[in-house]
């Protein structure tokens, strides 16, 4: 248990170290010279959090900016949502995409589907239909399933049913997890339930880089707002610039943070200005 006073101290020393990416360009600049490998988370990231996940369309802007900038870097895309649904959404030939948090990897001479996916699919299936069947009188809850993994989303539903409802996942998910078959992680106001092996964005990004990068002489870039992210954050915190989008400095294991979408967009301008100015 920690007390109040640690956690106190342990958050503060994480806001103090977290650092503002544009304040620190010239030491982020340094890093990336020799060339970097562009790690992207998608919600939250790429688009604003909207209020139901079909709705996180990609705008125009951003869409020509990722074409402009995937033409000087290499370029992935590191989802929770499906591969084929993160692909759609996206839209660009020749980039690297990660689904379903890492388990389904593909691009260029890269195809990635981790078996413990399919094993644990059966299962996936019974606890989705489940789900639906006993929260279905929850008003706003939108249960995915994405194939190897299955969201909750709960940010349609009115605050007081919130009990209610974490009481009925738990109920459902909760033999699986004793089993060992599944995991639950907690994202924003969603409950993502994975297979449970040591796979994770984290792992995910490591592979990906190993893979496109063999040599390792890329700096690796990653870039999300959530707390899947943190994982990827943590495996490319000695190695790569690591970039939370949050308005302010948190408890993250990123080391720059940078306040939203826009400052994502200005981020990529930057980058493109990097390479054409040489
Ligand atoms: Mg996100």
């Amino acid at each position: 248990m920690v007390s109040g006073f640690h956690q106190r101290v342990r958050e503060i020393y994480f806001v103090i170290r977290m650092e503002y990416l544009f304040d620190r360009w010239g030491e982020v600049e340094r890093a990336l010279a020799p060339g970097a490998l562009l790690l992207l988370d998608y919600d939250g990231t790429l688009t604003p959090i909207v209020e139901r996940p079909e709705l996180a369309i990609l705008s125009p802007d951003m869409k020509k900016l990722l074409k402009r900038v995937s033409r000087h870097y290499t370029l992935g895309i590191i989802s929770g949502r499906s591969l084929t649904g993160v692909k759609e959404l996206v839209g660009l030939e020749g980039i690297y995409y990660a689904g379903n948090h890492g388990f389904e990897i593909s691009g260029p001479g890269v195809e990635l589907v981790k078996p413990e996916a399919e094993r644990v699919r059966p299962t996936l299936i019974k606890i989705c239909e489940e789900l639906r069947a006993k929260l279905g009188n929850i008003k706003g809850t939108i249960v995915e399933d994405k194939g190897s993994t299955a969201s909750v989303h709960y940010r349609l539903v009115a605050e007081g049913e919130f009990e209610r409802l974490k009481n009925i996942f738990e109920e459902v998910v909760g033999p699986h997890m004793d089993s060992g078959t599944v995991r639950v992680t907690h994202g924003k106001k969603v409950f993502e339930i994975r297979p449970n092996v040591e796979w994770d964005k984290g792992e995910a990004v490591l592979w990906l880089s190993s893979v496109v990068d063999p040599k390792g002489e890329l700096t690796p870039v990653y870039i999300g707002d959530d707390r899947t992210d943190e994982d990827a954050f943590l495996a490319l915190r000695e190695m790569g610039v690591t970039i939370l989008v949050s308005e302010g400095p948190m408890e993250s294991n990123a080391k720059y943070f940078i306040k939203n979408v826009d400052e994502v967009k200005a981020f990529f301008e930057r980058l493109i200005n990097l390479q054409t100015q040489k």
